[in-house]
């Protein structure tokens, strides 16, 4: 077996691996990147983008539902599942197949098989029947994760699903049952239930979406409620009993169990990281619950080994990993770029109303010992809101006191994913609240709610 040597290889092709990829060839490396299964990795073909593709066909069905309040007819209303789902699945196609043609552009040797590490510096890759060995300096792991399952509550693809099935649903669910209200649980709830499926979520904490700031979260439940989600908080599926296109949820709350029937079930309890088969103990390196542990620099504790994206811990989102791929080939380049922050990576979910954050909820600011001021501006007091006809959201904003220092920004409402990028900037420009407030905002806009949550803040709110 001839060993092909590379300045770098990239294990697993997501948005942390190909953007590793990308940006090592930009830099003059000789770049390898091994896939196992879709260039794209979890992202563009099981993630990110299908599931938005999916959520747009929502979005649409449900502006159509409302085409009186905006004097226009629609007719009967309805939609073809199979034919919603075809679009997502040719939405994540394309965007798959455009990486294959990024990578040749940049001169990137793709590699199709599974990759294990043999040493430090070499990875055997086993596919299409041959194995093969590759050789770097460097080696970026960024194999990503999938999908947790909790004992007793594992998918079988029929009446239990995990995001996977649920992208290529077998039917319409009638009655569904969504464990878990993280991103994406609540993803597909919202999904699901605007098309008409009964939806019940059950959350172990005690509030949906529960890494959100709280006032969020209860306006999220108070959406959701509004749209038929019946929402159960500090409860626990303890048990599911499958039967004939039935199942049973044992639901516990407070000591109390209750049983509940269902035809479909969507686990949305979390990821592990693919961290097994990939010879990490071979070469010592260390994991902790099934991610790689690394420091700020995406290290590993075996020089010449990085460990990017989803594999590398929490935050768990295509950004952090792509952003990640750029530092780790920077730096494998020779450079010298600035450790990812992960309070100024933003979390979106993009359910129905869209909820978009960045930074220190409240609590968490003043858990930290910051004297915080707060700001708050409804979508009901913009212009911009009322004329799309979204007229519900808040945009709230946390300042420490002292500084002026933007802390934190939290949103729910519509294109709320699309606005939080302005306060991101913000963050890592270091702004504070003056320069927010002398900002100029273009009108009629919803970012208009952006600059009045700030001066709210600061008792200068205008259109309130
Ligand atoms: C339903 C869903 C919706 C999501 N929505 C969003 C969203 O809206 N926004 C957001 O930011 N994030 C979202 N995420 C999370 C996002 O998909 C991940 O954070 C992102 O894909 C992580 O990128 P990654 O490069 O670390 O790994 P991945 O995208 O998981 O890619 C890892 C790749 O490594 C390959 N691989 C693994 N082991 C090997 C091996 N031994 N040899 C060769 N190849 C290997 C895998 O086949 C895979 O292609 C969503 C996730 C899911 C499941």
């Amino acid at each position: 077996m001839a060993a092909n040597t590379y300045d770098m290889i990239v294990i697993g092709a997501g948005p942390g691996g190909y953007v590793a990829a990308i940006r090592g060839a930009q830099l003059g490396l000789n770049v390898a990147i091994v896939e196992r299964e879709h260039l794209g990795g979890i992202c563009l073909n099981w993630g990110c983008i299908p599931t938005k593709a999916l959520l747009r066909s929502a979005e649409v069905f449900q502006l159509m539902q409302r085409a009186g309040e905006f004097g226009l007819s629609a007719g009967k209303v309805g939609f073809d599942l199979a034919a919603v789902v075809k679009r997502s699945r040719g939405v994540a196609a394309q965007l798959s197949g455009g990486i294959g043609h990024l990578m040749k552009k940049n001169k990137v040797t793709v590699v199709m098989g599974e990759a294990t590490l043999i040493a430090a510096d070499r990875v055997k890759v086993a596919g299409a029947g041959k194995t093969r060995e590759l050789s770097a300096k460097s080696i970026v792991i960024a194999t990503g994760a999938r999908a947790r399952e909790l004992p007793g509550l594992e998918a079988d693809g029929d009446l239990v699903w995990t995001y996977k099935h649920a992208l290529e649903p077998p039917r319409m669910p009638k009655r569904l049952l969504v464990i878990g209200s993280g991103a994406i649980g609540i993803e597909f709830a919202s999904f699901f239930n605007t098309l008409g499926a009964d939806t019940t979520v059950v959350e172990v904490m005690d509030r949906v979406l529960p890494v959100e700031d709280a006032e969020i979260s209860k306006l999220a439940k108070k959406a959701f409620t509004k749209q038929g989600m019946k929402i159960r908080e500090k409860s626990t599926v303890t048990r599911l009993e499958r039967g004939a296109g039935v199942v049973t949820a044992h639901i516990e709350k407070g000591g109390k169990t209750e049983t509940l029937e269902f035809d479909t079930v969507i686990s949305a309890v979390g990821i592990v990281g693919n961290s097994e088969g990939l010879g990490l103990e071979t070469i010592g390196v260390t994991v902790d619950r099934t991610h790689i542990v690394v420091d700020e620099h995406c290290r590993t504790n075996v020089p010449g080994v990085y460990a990017i994206g989803d594999i590398a811990g929490a935050p768990w989102l295509a950004h952090k990993a792509s952003h990640e791929g750029v530092t780790v080939a920077e730096a494998i380049a020779g450079g010298q770029p600035h450790p990812v922050r992960p309070e100024s990576i933003a979390g979106c979910t993009y359910c129905h109303p869209q909820v978009a954050s960045v930074g220190y909820s409240e609590a968490r600011a003043r858990e930290l010992g910051f004297d915080v001021k707060v700001g708050r501006f409804p979508f009901i007091g913009n212009g911009k809101a009322i004329a799309l006809g979204e007229a519900e959201g808040l945009i709230k904003t946390v300042f420490d006191a002292k500084t002026g220092e933007l802390l934190g920004a939290h949103m729910i409402g519509a294109e709320v994913t699309e606005l939080i990028q302005g306060y991101v900037v913000g963050r890592t420009l270091e702004t504070t609240e003056a320069e927010l407030m002398n900002t100029v905002f273009p009108h009629p806009t919803l970012s208009e709610m952006m600059h009045e949550s700030v001066l709210d803040a600061y008792g200068r709110v205008i259109h309130m």
